[in-house]
């Protein structure tokens, strides 16, 4: 074959990792396909000094012959190890002891929970899109919409009928945009309200997360109810989750709903991903003028403040609201444009930290000779 991919060996690049960062520190190290993707371990406090050593580095691991992409990521809590597809082993060793060990979905290597201190700060919006950027970086994803509240991903993924049931009884999830998606919005009519209590929302995502066929899938992302109560926390102990990811806006943030969210995770010792600024610059459509209204800038700090990575931040656009409840989200409608890039560099980050989490095991090396 004329062309020969090389990649430099884990070793290589912790190597070099060690020019920048404690040996010790380097959480994870994996490479495929050209792509090295890095999680060095820190004590948030430090975050700010170590954004240099963070950046030089990946400057020079992208130096290396057959790297085409980099990401180094600082990480405050480590993400936990995932359950290896199809035949999962247990992760009772994945959290603290006093995490109960949780029965993993066969043939799924992460579950992922996007949610937020309180409803309408586009958590389900951010779910959609992250989980197709996640999809665009060759990841075969998921999405299961358990907003009990207000479920919505029918609606933004634009899935229309009823889920069929196979022959062993399984749902089978509808399909949107190369997801594999379900929702508690197909089965529970929409006006009909509902009181839901903690067993009726176990049994609920229960059935969700364990008679549905998802499988195989990298990454399913559980788009989670808004808010913090008991149906939150029901979720966040029952779903075999290898982290978290907050969504919040910046006036959020600033009144603690956000603060919420990550401490009910920290409580059950679920990892924070990181958290997600949305509504963050506003955008004039029309000149293109950018504005703050929600405040901007701080979401950083205050993240890490909290001791939480901050994966990045995507602005109020008219766009995105209506690509979202048009059902066609931006990540396919404007799939070249600043704010998919914005969503793309979100799923890059959270890739490389589930890939990069301690105990991750590396894929297969790629070798074309
Ligand atoms: P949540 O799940 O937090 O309740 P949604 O994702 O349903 O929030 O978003 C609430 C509304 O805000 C929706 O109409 C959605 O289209 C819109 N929205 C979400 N994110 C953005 C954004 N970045 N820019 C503009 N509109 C947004």
């Amino acid at each position: 074959m004329p062309y020969a991919m090389e990649q430099p060996s884990s070793d290589q690049v912790r190597a070099l990792l060690g020019r920048f960062f404690d040996p010790a520190s380097i959480a994870g190290v994996t490479i495929a396909a050209g792509r090295a993707s890095i999680a060095i371990e820190i004590n948030p406090a430090r975050a700010a000094e170590l954004e240099k050593p963070r950046a030089e580095a990946e400057h020079a691991i992208a130096e290396l012959p057959g790297i085409e992409r980099v990401h180094v990521v600082l990480t405050a809590a480590k993400a936990a190890a995932p359950a290896a597809a199809p035949a999962a082993a247990p992760r009772a060793h994945a959290h603290p002891p006093q995490q109960p060990a949780k029965r993993p979905l066969d043939g799924v290597r992460h579950v992922i929970a996007v949610a937020s201190g309180k409803g309408g700060v586009g958590k389900s919006t951010t779910a959609a899109n992250l989980a197709l950027a996640l999809a665009g970086l060759g990841q075969k994803v998921g999405v299961l919409d358990a907003d009990i509240y207000g479920p919505s991903q029918h609606r933004i993924l634009g899935l229309k009928g009823k889920p069929e049931v196979t022959g062993n009884k399984m749902l089978q999830p509808m399909l949107a945009f190369g997801l594999k998606a379900m929702t508690i919005g197909l089965l529970v009519p929409e006006d009909q309200a509902m009181i839901w209590r903690g067993p009726m929302v176990q049994g609920a995502l229960n059935q969700l997360m364990r008679e549905v066929a998802w499988a195989p899938l990298d990454i399913l992302v559980i788009d989670m109810p808004p808010g913090t109560g008991d149906a939150q926390l029901t979720i966040s102990q029952q779903a075999p989750l290898s982290g978290a990811v907050v969504v919040s806006t910046p006036q959020d943030l600033a009144l603690i709903d956000a603060t919420r969210a990550v401490s009910m995770f920290k409580k059950v010792a679920i990892p924070i991903l990181g958290v997600v600024e949305n509504m963050s610059t506003y955008v004039c459509p029309n000149c293109g003028h950018e504005a703050h209204i929600f405040g901007h800038g701080g979401a950083r700090d205050e993240a890490y403040r909290l001791g939480v990575d901050f994966l990045g931040e995507i602005p109020l656009h008219a766009d995105i609201r209506r690509t979202s409840d048009e059902g066609r989200p931006i990540m396919l409608e404007q799939p070249d444009g600043p704010h998919a890039a914005a969503y793309r560099a979100i799923a890059e980050r959270v890739l490389a930290k589930l890939e990069g989490g301690a105990g991750a095991k590396a894929p297969p090396r790629i070798s074309i000779s």
